[in-house]
């Protein structure tokens, strides 16, 4: 993980969100699929998570460094946020699932007969990025269904071992925590606009209140770019869903 001071309102900031979620199903959801299981790693996850300075601008490496990516590999997943979805025109999958019809289905390599909002849309950039240069991508909702949908089977079978996530700063804490217990290494990018800034408007998130569309950090764009490869595929990506997540499918021959 990047190094960084720990400041005393940051773990302050971090042990609240964490006392409150203790609360909610998903802090007891957590405790018994991932804590219970790896209490040391889940302690020193808090430990680390800790020093995590979330104001910085930048990526935020967890569980590792640079050297967990080595060069030229993709993560084996990517994840961004469903606020990412457009509102006006909306998104025509709904906005509050791990749905992508044009991830699912695609239209074509340049995107010119996908649906008007799914154009400058920033999950089908990343989504296709991902999946072209053999990553999984899924769409995050709600705290439960990331436990479920990914910090359980980067445990249960080491499905993800590396991943690289766009979403709110205030999430950054709380998810390296269960990345960090989940053994997963993963590099952290920020939205830009219209994020959650606070536990209020980040707990109506989690239940899909929320109205704003956030945008991508620039360089956590180029990030991407690095990470995932600029280019789209040059044939029609064939893409697999199991459960929420959606996997690249070998093309067909010819
Ligand atoms: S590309 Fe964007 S707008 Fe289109 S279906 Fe996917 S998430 Fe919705």
């Amino acid at each position: 993980m990047r190094s960084g001071v720990e400041s005393p309102r940051l773990s302050h900031l971090m042990w609240m969100f964490c006392l409150r979620s203790l609360v909610r199903e998903y802090g007891w959801l957590f405790i018994r699929r991932v804590a219970v299981r790896h209490p040391w790693r889940t302690l020193m996850a808090f430990r680390a998570a800790g020093r995590i300075d979330a104001t910085a601008r930048g990526v935020v490496e967890v569980g590792g460094g640079p050297s967990d990516f080595r060069a030229g590999e993709p993560p084996s997943i990517a994840g961004a946020g469903f606020c990412l979805k457009p509102v006006d025109p909306p998104c025509p999958s709904g906005r509050f699932n791990h749905d992508c019809v044009c991830l699912e289905r695609p239209a074509g390599p340049d995107g010119v007969t996908a649906p008007v909002p799914c154009r400058s849309c920033a999950i089908r950039e990343i989504g296709t990025r991902a999946l072209g240069a053999g990553s999984a991508f899924y769409v995050m909702t709600s705290a439960r269904d990331i436990l479920d949908d990914v910090y359980v089977p980067a445990l249960d079978a080491r499905q993800f071992p590396t991943g690289l996530f766009v979403l709110c700063r205030y999430s950054f804490i709380p998810f390296a925590v269960g990345l960090m217990a989940s053994g997963i290494h993963a590099r952290l990018l920020p939205l830009e606009s219209g994020d959650c800034r606070d536990y209020r408007t980040w707990l109506l998130a989690d239940r899909g209140i929320k109205d704003e569309q956030t945008t991508f950090d620039t360089a956590a764009s180029a990030d991407v770019d690095a990470r995932l490869g600029g280019a789209a595929p040059v044939r029609p990506l064939r893409v697999v869903r199991r459960g929420n997540v959606l996997f690249p499918a070998a093309a067909p021959a010819g």
